[in-house]
């Protein structure tokens, strides 16, 4: 199902253009309009999910298997050694497009791409809730 509303929805439905790298009945590919890196690639499900717990396990068991098809095109043609697979869920998390989409962001020596500052560890809290979220999937 596609939703009205949504840019990715439009891309998917020909209603926005955009420049295709990849296309299947599960599955969109595109450049990334507002690049990362060079070359850097949107993956999109042809199904409107808000976030990675939205997606059907179906498309969500495919994403990967495709992303590692396109990567290794893209690194035939860019010529790139090093890549980020990301995929930002809720704001906070930096999403800014509501339907659910993998980057494929090819990393050079020199580029500005920034992920995360680690912090100090609390090994205390970190058996605690490793507990509770094993016991959750796993009892
Ligand atoms: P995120 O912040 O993870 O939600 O990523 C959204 C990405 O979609 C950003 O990298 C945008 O540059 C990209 N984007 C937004 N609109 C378009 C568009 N019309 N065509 C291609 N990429 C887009
Ligand atoms: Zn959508």
């Amino acid at each position: 199902m596609l939703d009205s509303n949504c840019i990715f929805c439009k891309i998917i439905n020909h209603e926005i253009p955009s420049k295709l790298i990849y296309d299947d009945n599960d599955f969109m590919a595109i450049l990334d309009v507002a690049p990362a890196t060079k070359g850097h690639v949107l993956i999109l499900p042809k199904e409107h999910a808000a976030t990675l717990i939205d997606l059907s396990d179906d498309k969500a068991s495919k994403i990967l298997v495709l992303a590692k098809k396109i990567i290794a095109a893209m690194i035939k043609v860019h010529g790139f050694n090093n890549y980020n697979i990301v995929q930002n869920n809720g704001k906070l998390a930096g999403q800014t497009v509501d339907h659910l989409h993998l980057h494929l962001i090819p990393r050079y020596s020199i580029d500005e791409v920034g992920l995360w500052t680690p912090h100090e560890n609390d090994p205390s809290v970190t058996d605690e809730l490793a507990k509770k979220v094993h016991d959750l999937i796993q009892n």
